[in-house]
């Protein structure tokens, strides 16, 4: 068996894989390699965090896509581009593997040194783990607010801070302050003065990917909700007690979500491939420059939309149409025909605010607040991999609607460490009166 494999369960590869799964000539196997066993719905990560939905309802589990293809969960490590062969780490240790044609899919990582301190004391947003902790860093937040008796470190425990008012720092914001606000009534000594969120963003306008109107409306959006929009600000650095400005004033505040930045994966610098601005290159039609049976597509991949000659941006929308294109290329190559150049007009974009308000531009038609916000679970809806998965979502977003937030600190302690590990995360200081 000749084998075709794809690195990567993401947004991508897992298109990919569904595209592919079944159709493939006699002869050949389809294998997806991924070190999770799940998909992850970024798009709905701020819902999970803000406690809106189970953190679990934002990933899909792999095999439960599958139909005839192979499924490893693996973490590959390289890749030997004139052997074609990749090695990979699993469970039953290291395996070689070889192929015949090999999909890059592996997306890329979140960035945590573009500024001083923040891989220290910073929260990045870019697994279900990330969701997972900054939702229990809330909460435990709010509960240790309880106890403190002096007035400024209970608004310091109090702010947070997101950096980056883009897709994701808008729609965690807006999640964060409908959080905070639904769920302080559980918590009788925190008043709602002592929690803020706030936005800081270098540009001008939020969401620069959409016009000056949807930037405005979102901005207005999320002040009315009390959220503190600071635009026009440039942080410099993070530390323990709060966010250092350019300007020299500083942002006291205990917790700071960073949706700005992302790096190359691990494997690209290992693999000696063309790169530029940290994704691979690829030609038109998907081929890495310069090799022989290896294929890249979405979030780690530089690909020119034939389209309209800009760069794809690296959204799900665009790691999607990249993956349906390399179906169809990847079959043509084995059937002997020709290949076709990726080529894609948008539809528009969306972002969610939070408390039922939205903005998207579809189709060059701006929408706002309730409508937007309709449409963008819709859409989402759509996407979400697998019936069962999407009946849950909607199932758990009608929920959401008429019931509070679920405000459980899950923490996964086992029986061994019942006595030993501390109730709190945070360092002992001495016993005070509260
Ligand atoms: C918080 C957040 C919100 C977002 N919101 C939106 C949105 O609203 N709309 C939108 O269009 N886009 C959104 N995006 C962007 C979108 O999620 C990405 O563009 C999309 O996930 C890219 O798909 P991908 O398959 O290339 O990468 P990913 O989805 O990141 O998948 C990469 C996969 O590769 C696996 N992997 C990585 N390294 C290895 C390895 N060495 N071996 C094996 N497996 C490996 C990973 O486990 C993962 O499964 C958002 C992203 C984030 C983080």
């Amino acid at each position: 068996m000749k084998t075709i494999a794809i690195i990567g369960g993401g947004f991508a590869g897992t298109t990919l894989l569904r595209a592919l799964d079944g159709r493939l000539p006699a002869g050949y196997e389809l294998l997806l390699v991924s070190d999770e066993s799940y998909t992850t719905f970024n798009p709905m990560l701020a819902e999970a965090l803000g406690a809106s939905i189970f953190p679990e309802q934002v990933v899909a589990p792999i095999r439960q896509m599958i139909r005839g293809a192979r499924f490893v969960m693996g973490r590959v490590t390289g890749i030997d581009v004139a052997r074609r062969t990749f090695r990979c780490d699993t469970l039953a240790g290291e395996i070689e593997q070889r192929y015949e044609h090999l999909v890059l899919a592996f997306g890329n990582r979140a960035r945590l040194d573009v500024l001083p301190g923040l891989a220290e004391h910073g929260l990045a947003l870019k697994t279900v783990g990330d969701a997972m902790h900054i939702r229990n860093t809330v909460l435990r937040r709010i509960a240790r607010i309880e106890l403190e008796a002096d007035p400024a470190m209970r608004r310091r425990l109090g702010h947070f801070v997101v950096i980056g008012g883009g897709f994701s720092g808008v729609e965690t914001a807006g999640e964060l302050v409908d959080c905070l606000r639904g769920i302080r009534r559980y918590y009788p000594r925190v008043r709602a003065d002592e929690l803020k969120v706030s936005v800081l963003h270098e540009p001008q306008r939020l969401l620069p990917e959409l016009s000056e109107r949807l930037g405005r409306a979102a901005h207005t959006s999320l002040a009315a909700r009390g959220v503190n929009v600071r635009t026009g600000v440039r942080a410099r650095c993070v530390g323990e007690r709060g966010v250092m400005l350019d300007t020299g004033e500083f942002v006291p505040a205990a917790t700071v979500i960073c949706t700005i930045g992302t790096r190359p994966n691990a494997l690209v610098e290992r693999m000696l491939l063309p790169v530029e601005r940290g994704r691979i290159v690829v030609h038109p039609d998907l081929r890495v420059a310069g090799t022989q049976g290896l294929w890249a597509i979405g979030d780690c991949a530089l690909v020119i939309n034939g389209y309209d000659g800009k760069t794809s941006s690296p959204t799900a929308q665009f790691a999607v149409r990249q993956a349906k294109c390399v179906a169809r290329n990847l079959l043509a190559v084995l059937a002997g025909t020709p290949t076709r150049a990726f080529a894609y007009r948008t539809r528009g974009a969306m972002a969610a605010l939070g408390h039922r308000k939205g903005v998207a531009a579809v189709l060059g038609i701006p929408l706002w607040g309730l409508p937007a916000w309709l449409l963008w679970r819709a859409y989402y809806l759509s996407q979400m991999p697998t019936f069962g998965r999407k009946l849950r979502i909607f199932v758990e977003w009608t929920w959401g609607m008429f019931f509070r937030n679920d405000i459980t600190h899950l923490r996964f302690t086992r029986s061994q460490e019942l006595d030993t590990q501390p109730a709190a995360e945070t360092p002992r200081r001495p016993m005070a009166t509260v």
